[in-house]
């Protein structure tokens, strides 16, 4: 395969995350599964667990999680 032609995107690119023009002085992050440009590794890792749906779990809270002997177990429930 050859590449025919090359554009320019529209306007500067910006980051997925906060909104900024990325600006060559920036370590840019690239996310190859989401095809999306970041400004620096905190906004990509702050997309990243968004996207994710990443969260803390406290222990203390949690009704799925059990420690028993100083180790973390999951409940699981039956259904019938
Ligand atoms: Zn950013």
């Amino acid at each position: 395969m050859k590449v025919i032609s090359v554009e320019r995107s529209d306007g500067p690119l910006k980051c997925k995350w906060c909104g900024k023009e990325l600006t060559p002085d920036m370590e840019i992050e690239y996310s190859a599964l989401e095809c999306e440009y970041f400004c620096g590794s905190e906004c990509a890792t702050d997309y990243y667990f968004e996207f994710m749906k990443s969260m803390v779990i406290y222990l203390d809270e949690s009704e799925d999680l059990e420690v028993v002997d100083g180790k973390v177990y999951e409940k699981r429930s039956e259904w019938k």
